[in-house]
């Protein structure tokens, strides 16, 4: 690699200083305010960190922490990777990612989605990674329709390769307008963002109908494929525009159920760690894009199956004998993938706050279909807990209102719970309940 000009030289390692005395005051890992230094004193510091490496962007409304942690695990397997490991997804986060591994040849980046074209630009990176596009927290469908056109005009006339979710129609559009795309079906279990064709704002007809939007459905039990028996095989993730010619193009990789079918039709059993069918997602994206970096699946593939928890999520909490899972869910989209790895056998404990990261306005609850949840015990807290009570009230799930997360957990009988909460809920538990185990 080429040796970095002096005023970058100098802007990286006070970054890095900063960062260290972050760390050693306790003001968290010190990756943003490192960054925000070093880009103070070298605005293109990011520019001369990305050059001459082999850099991936990772970007998604959801699962882009956990895949770019996927992707880094395995691309570890051809040298050093650098990366944002704790979610610090916008440029201040990438500098400190890039000069604390200075002489890594790789690097895999996760980006905010409303960051993603500045980062493209910024970094010239070969390499972008698109999952899905949803609503998030108070984001409406024409908001993430205006962000797609934004990755069309970043991605558009570049040398890059882009890894893409097929069976997201916003993502396809959003990377249509690259000639190197490898098309992977990972499926698209939430798809209330995505009724409309973002071409020309036809309907789209969908083979995979199985999911029944809230409010549609007549009362009554929920069918099981409303949150676990979301559809995997790749004919039935198919869809196409009514009125014009824009239509799900051919993928050549599938998620398929516990599978993976690579390119030339093998098929191999996932067999990671990280729980449920959204990880299973990622995994399949992750393999294609190690693939993109000459890494075949026999050596990417055992990586991934090294990785158990991420940033904190599925990790265990105890307290006098119980032992709470933590799921984190952040969106409507979020609550269904949590849904789908919970233990139903046992109790749940639902934690909602509406603090900055969160977004102040909980009406995004409404959007989530809650009646999977009837028939088991279920404990609701959080700052927002009226809320989710109301809301709760109204699906007709049963459950018991807390004053906090520690009487939730308290009322529990020894043993395992799970719990789903949302940004800084999560957070919250996390610091309160110390040391994972
Ligand atoms: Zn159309």
């Amino acid at each position: 690699m080429t040796q970095l000009p002096l005023r970058a030289q100098l802007a990286s390692a006070l970054g890095r200083t900063a960062a260290t005395l972050s760390r050693a005051t306790g003001r968290g890992d010190g990756s943003v305010i490192g960054g925000r230094i070093g880009l103070a004193l070298e605005p293109d510091l990011l520019r001369k960190l990305a050059q001459d490496r082999k850099l991936a962007l990772v970007s998604a409304t959801n699962g882009k922490t956990t895949t770019t942690r996927l992707i880094t695990s395995a691309l570890q397997e051809l040298g050093e990777v650098a990366t944002n490991a704790f979610g610090a997804n916008m440029p201040a986060g990438h500098v400190s990612a890039l000069s604390s591994a200075k002489h890594a040849p790789y690097g895999v980046l996760e980006v905010d989605e409303k960051y993603l074209p500045e980062v493209i630009d910024t970094t010239g990176a070969g390499v972008v990674v698109l999952m899905n596009l949803s609503r998030d927290q108070m984001d409406r469908a024409g908001e993430i329709w205006l962000l797609a056109q934004k990755w069309r005009r970043a991605l558009a006339n570049r040398p890059v390769h882009v890894i893409a979710n097929a069976d997201d129609p916003l993502v396809t559009w959003g990377a249509s307008t690259v000639s190197g795309v490898t098309w992977v079906s990972a499926g698209q279990p939430w798809k209330e963002d995505s009724w409309c064709c973002p071409e020309c704002g036809g309907p789209l007809d969908r083979k995979g109908m199985d999911y029944v939007p809230p409010g549609s459905a007549a009362p009554g039990p929920v069918p099981a494929a409303a949150h676990g028996g979301i559809v995997s095989r790749a004919a039935e993730n198919d869809w196409a525009c009514r009125e014009c010619a824009f239509r799900r193009p051919q993928p050549s990789w599938f998620l398929d159920d516990d599978a993976v079918i690579d390119p030339r039709g093998q098929r191999w059993v996932l067999d990671i760690q990280l729980p449920g069918r959204a990880n299973r997602a990622n995994a399949v994206i992750a393999l294609a894009t190690a693939e993109a970096f000459g890494l075949p699946i026999q050596r990417a593939l055992p990586r991934l199956r090294e990785v158990t928890s991420v940033a904190g999520r599925y990790t265990v909490v105890q307290r006098d004998g119980r032992h709470a899972r933590l799921l984190l869910a952040k969106n409507p989209a979020g609550w269904l993938e949590a849904f789908d790895v919970l233990d139903r056998s046992l109790p749940v404990i639902l934690s909602v706050n509406a603090q900055g990261p969160d977004g102040r306005d909980t009406s995004w609850l409404w959007d989530v279909d809650y009646r999977v949840l009837r028939g088991g015990p279920v404990y609701v807290t959080g700052e927002r807990r009226l809320d989710l009570a109301l809301r709760l009230d109204i699906a007709g799930v049963p459950f018991q209102l807390t004053n906090s997360f520690e009487e939730a957990l308290a009322l529990q009988p020894p043993g395992k719970v799970d719990v789903i909460a949302n940004y800084t809920a999560f957070q919250q538990i996390r610091s309160e309940f110390g040391r994972a185990v």
